[in-house]
């Protein structure tokens, strides 16, 4: 189970040159096993909300619930998420079943039969069984990549947390994992937020869409209602509305 509440969220970054409001007072609810898209240009809050759900960055006002129990306090660790890179973020000097099984050592309570069989698990579901053996630098970028959505699906998470998983990848594979990246979520069931500055994945891939800019959600719904009925100009733009 994993509904997510996103109640009144705001972050503020305060540095030497005053105060960036990254993500400004996002209110809404993700269904248990839906796929919304975050879409918005560079720089419009897509990654600091996924990290704020994530624990790696600390909330500023608001609330964030996961299955109605508040994340507020709770350590990115002990929070039922996994997160995807753009950059893979694989640890360099282990192989992608050390790769993949850290998370679950961490925890700290599996034996490790468990865990082989967890990761062996994993792997098939990737398709990557005969790379268990192999150091990151020997993996192309899409092997990296489905090694790490195998490192997120391990732990069997409630809710996948996905930034920019594709951008490193050329179009066509791009293609390829695009519709992976939704049979795994169909087949699991597991609730996705995956963040995007990409409109044909945005209008494609997701259940629905929430568009962000300035830190602010500008609308959030289907793609095809959204495409042909945007809130404000901004979308309309940004989707490429008829007009
Ligand atoms: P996106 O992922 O949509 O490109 P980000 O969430 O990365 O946007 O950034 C939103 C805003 O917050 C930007 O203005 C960015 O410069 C700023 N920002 C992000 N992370 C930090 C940080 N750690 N410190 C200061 N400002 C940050
Ligand atoms: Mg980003």
């Amino acid at each position: 189970m994993g509904s997510v509440e996103l109640d009144n969220v705001s972050k503020v970054f305060s540095g030497p040159e005053g105060d960036i409001a990254a993500v400004e007072d996002v209110t809404m609810t993700i269904q248990d096993g839906e796929f919304v898209v975050l879409v918005g240009p560079s720089g419009s809050g897509k990654s600091t909300l996924l990290r704020l759900v994530a624990g790696l960055e600390s909330i500023t006002d608001g609330e964030i619930r996961l299955d109605g129990e508040s994340l507020t306090g709770v350590k990115p660790k002990n929070r039922d998420v996994a997160m995807v890179f753009q950059n893979y973020a694989l640890y360099p000097h282990l192989t992608a079943r050390k790769n993949m099984s850290f998370g679950l050592k961490m925890q700290g309570d599996l034996p490790k039969d468990d865990i082989d069989s967890q990761v062996e698990k994993a792997a098939r579901i990737m398709g990557i069984t005969d790379l268990l053996e192999k150091m990151p630098n020997e993996l192309s970028g899409g092997q990296k990549q489905r090694v790490a959505l195998g490192r997120a699906i391990v732990r069997e998470p409630a809710v996948f947390l996905m930034d920019e998983p594709l951008s490193n990848l050329d179009a066509k594979l791009r293609t390829t994992m695009r519709t992976e990246i939704q049979e795994l979520q169909q087949e699991l069931g597991v609730t996705t937020i995956y963040v995007t500055h990409d409109q044909t994945e945005a209008m494609t891939m997701g259940d629905r869409i929430a568009i962000m800019n300035d830190g602010a959600v500008q609308q959030v719904g289907r793609p095809m209602d959204t495409y042909h009925r945007p809130a404000n100009q901004f979308v309309a733009g940004f989707i490429g509305s008829p007009s």
